[in-house]
């Protein structure tokens, strides 16, 4: 049994002080007791501010690797989502199996650093440069689980079924190839991704993620749906509209409209970006149990457009947070960044606030529901019987002193940054102690080597 003891922290039912937490071997938390006097609890760990933590619900961690390189302009007259994924496609090319597990052991870290305990990775990279199978189909998704048997984190592995270039159903090409996968093929990779998991730790999770309705036939859809019908569902979905007017031209239908029309839509999904939704779409989603995945950065960085959260939350919707192309991990600024777009939209202040929770408090209290519903983890409280997914506050730090309650997530993200956060636990494992992760140094090491090496294959 390990102990931690916090001057305070927020328990399922609000905040509590001289909080003692137990957990156990299984990773669960056992006991909560308040009101403990520090002295007492002498042979645990002392942190500040104690809170449940986050699961990231959407993340690509190969695109970490060329974060920061495309912030040029093209030739045409706008740069656009399109064009950054040409780079990227161009980027992919040089990964080796070995450089997408260092790579995204680093990615995970950070993510760790940054206060989430874990990670929902929506894994695409199953083939050779050329296209070709590896002899084990599943070899990169192994990878991502080595990566995370390397970092610690909770991990959720989705791989993804990724079949057409367009609703057109034209082949894939370029880059894509790396991508691309039929039925029985894709069925190999997730029964070799179950079988990597399983032997990970027993918080780990598997799932299935049909890419989009750009990349997925209907039929294939359906089957895909249905291969494991229990597990978390993803797919990407209305991030741009020049989607959408795709799916209205094909299917004469905006695409959620057309997925809620073919698609019995309930908790195990969730719908990444939801940026172009109709009033409609929007109360379909909120009303179905469906995870809507927000990825605010990315999708700043994108130019995708702004989500409606204050209508969204307002009809009962469920959202968590995703740091997607991962070009920035930085959990307090995804969250400032959510409400800064209504306000940007609305020219309101504390748009996401209710009367009762502050603005960070909202934010934390719904990113915390929405991740580990999208997860499939049984993490997002500070409660017995939950996994103990723990994310420790530095009380010294200057942005947080004198504060309590409320005010201290408010001060967090919206004063301050990560660099806040002194410890994580996922699934009780320690991973994160004074700000850093327990194994930087040697996860740093392997990312400089194998960024070394992508950029000299560019
Ligand atoms: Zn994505």
């Amino acid at each position: 049994m390990t102990r931690i003891w916090a001057e305070t922290a927020l328990l399922a039912d609000g905040w509590a002080g001289k909080v003692a937490v137990d957990m156990d071997e299984s990773g669960r938390i056992s006991a909560v007791s308040t009101g403990v006097e520090r002295a007492a609890a002498d042979a645990g760990r002392h942190v500040g501010v104690l809170l449940a933590a986050p699961a990231n619900l959407h993340s690509h961690a190969f695109q970490r690797a060329m974060a920061g390189l495309s912030e040029r302009r093209g030739p045409g007259a706008h740069d656009t989502f399109w064009t950054w994924r040409e780079i990227m496609y161009r980027f992919l090319a040089a990964f080796t199996p070995e450089t997408i597990e260092d790579v995204a052991a680093f990615v995970q870290m950070e993510m760790l650093e940054a206060g989430y305990a874990a990670s929902v990775e929506f894994h695409y990279v199953h083939n050779q440069a050329d296209g070709t199978p590896y002899a084990d189909p599943a070899e990169l998704s192994r990878r991502i689980v080595s990566a995370a048997g390397v970092s610690g984190i909770g991990l959720t592995l989705l791989p993804v079924y990724y079949a057409t270039g367009g609703l057109d159903g034209r082949p894939l090409a370029g880059g894509q190839v790396r991508f691309r996968s039929d039925l029985d093929g894709f069925a190999r990779i997730v029964e070799g991704a179950e079988d990597a998991v399983r032997r990970l730790s027993p918080d780990a999770r598997s799932g299935i993620a049909p890419h989009s309705l750009r990349a997925v036939p209907a039929a294939d859809l359906a089957r895909v749906a249905a291969m494991r019908p229990d597990a978390p569902l993803h797919m990407h979905i209305a991030e741009q509209t020049g989607e959408v007017e795709e799916v209205l031209a094909v299917h004469g239908r905006r695409p959620v409209e057309w997925l809620f029309d073919n698609h019995a839509v309930d908790a195990r999904w969730c719908l990444i970006h939801c940026t172009h939704l109709t009033a409609g779409e929007r109360r379909a989603i909120a009303t179905s149990g469906a995870v809507a995945g927000l990825c605010p950065i990315t999708e700043s960085s994108l130019g995708d457009g702004i989500f409606d959260g204050a209508n969204y939350l307002a009809e009962g919707g469920v959202l968590g947070i995703g740091s997607d192309s991962n070009i920035r991990i930085a959990l307090s600024e995804e969250l400032r960044t959510l409400e800064y777009s209504q306000r940007l939209r609305d020219r309101h202040r504390a748009v996401l606030a209710t009367p009762e929770r502050s603005c960070g408090r909202r934010l934390y209290d719904e990113t915390l529901k929405g991740g580990a519903r999208a997860a499939g983890r049984d993490s997002g409280a500070l409660a017995v019987g939950r996994l103990a997914d723990l994310v420790a506050l530095d009380g010294g730090a200057l942005h947080l002193e004198g504060l309590s309650g409320d005010a201290l997530l408010d001060a967090w993200i919206f004063a301050g940054d990560d660099r806040v956060v002194s410890d994580v636990w996922a699934a009780g494992r320690h991973v994160v102690a004074d700000g850093r992760h327990v194994r930087r140094a040697a996860i740093e090491a392997r990312y400089r080597k194998a960024m070394a090496g992508l950029r000299a294959a560019l």
